[in-house]
């Protein structure tokens, strides 16, 4: 098996998601990639954390298919898939890989954009490998930039933003800085966007990067004015934060994701001062002693953990029943609305669940767990 699902995660499962969720579901943020991930461990670098690196190195599409029929059983799902950055920046061949698997498989996708591409440029890749949009990522922001002053714009240029809303296309938005969600000139160019695009399919990814409430600031307020722009709630866990957004922006702009493969980790989080803490197994994910975002437990405890993915839907779940979601409003957010903007990028592009899976050919690239490359040349990542 991929991973071991034990009875905590069973019981977890049955008692608390399997009657919530529909049973037709979109994932619009899961990632595929073929090529190992750089070993974390060997560069402690301070401005960017190392745990998303430990959880998957390798993140082939059957495993993602494989993680659905294990994490939510007799579900639908049709994930929405994009690559992830590797060390060796090889955008075409991590596009690549994922074209074909959307094709072979027959599920959405978005390629992974350089900020350098011009929007014509942008604009045939996308046809020519089947994508539906972008993902952007601030690793590619121009090297002379630090980290924590890159702005939007800096990756998700607004010569690309032309072509994208011309076509009516998605682009899915990492947002950059250290103050996430309330950072000011964030929530300055995200109005911008809607306001000159107002045709591109925006998401912005895991609630704006706001893991715990502190992180929201008054940025909802400021964002008041926005109508179109969407909220995916992937590995966000804090059902403070998603009451405020239910609230802010009801049930129609907020769509499932799940940052898999990440969230398979088994791991639970809290907030403390304002900064997010992963609670993890002793041992399980390599020495985290470094990192300031990871904390380890010890039996019993440790044993109670689940998965990522079940936090976060777990407390979507309860930030529903607080704010009086309808089915129908949980509908929306795990299904339709994201049906309908992929059917408007894709005009009519075939859509159909990608699970329950076939089995998998073959063994696929090295399993989890297995160390990259410890030499292997270091990118800029986007903290989480
Ligand atoms: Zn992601």
């Amino acid at each position: 098996m991929l991973f071991d699902v034990n009875l905590v995660d069973r019981e977890f499962y049955r008692s608390r998601l399997a009657d919530f969720l529909p049973d037709r579901i979109v994932d619009v943020h899961a990632h595929v990639w073929r090529r190992p991930r750089v070993d974390r461990s060997a560069a402690a670098e301070a401005r960017t954390v190392s745990w998303p690196a430990r959880v998957a190195r390798d993140g082939p599409i059957e495993e993602l298919l494989e993680t659905y029929r294990l994490l939510l059983p007799e579900k639908a799902v049709t994930p929405v898939v994009f690559s992830s950055p590797t060390a060796d920046e090889d955008l075409d061949a991590l596009n690549d890989y994922v074209s074909e698997s959307a094709a072979h498989h027959t599920i959405p996708a978005l390629v992974l954009a350089h900020p350098s591409w011009s929007g014509e440029e942008l604009e045939q890749r996308v046809l020519f490998g089947g994508f539906l949009g972008a993902k952007v990522y601030l690793t590619y922001a121009p090297d002379y930039l630090p980290s924590d002053e890159i702005r939007i714009f800096d990756f998700l240029p607004p010569h690309q933003l032309r072509v994208l809303d011309r076509r009516g296309w998605i682009a899915m938005l990492h947002i950059p800085r250290p103050a996430r969600l309330r950072d000011p000139v964030n929530l300055a160019q995200l109005l911008e966007i809607e306001q000159r695009f107002p045709n591109v399919g925006l998401v912005v990814a895991h609630v704006g990067r706001a893991y715990c409430p502190e992180d929201v600031g008054d940025a909802f307020e400021r964002l008041s004015g926005a109508r179109r722009m969407r909220f995916d709630i992937s590995a966000n866990t804090n059902e403070e934060v998603f009451r405020r957004l239910i609230g802010a922006v009801g049930p129609g702009r907020i769509l499932f994701g799940s940052d898999l493969p990440i969230t398979r980790m088994r791991m639970r989080r809290i907030c403390e001062k304002g900064l997010y803490v992963n609670l993890v197994p002793r041992g399980l994910y390599g020495d985290v002693s470094g990192d300031p975002h990871m904390r380890e437990l010890d039996r019993p405890e440790a044993d109670r953990l689940t998965f990522f993915l079940y936090e976060q839907l777990d407390a979507f779940r309860r930030a529903a029943e607080g704010e009086g979601l309808t089915r129908a409003d949980v509908a929306r957010v795990f299904h339709e609305t994201a049906a309908g903007m992929i059917e408007r990028a894709g005009a009519g592009r075939a859509m159909r669940p990608a699970a329950p899976p076939v089995p998998p050919p073959g063994p696929s690239g090295p399993p989890p767990g297995e160390p990259g490359p410890a030499d292997a040349p270091v990118s800029r990542r986007p903290p989480a």
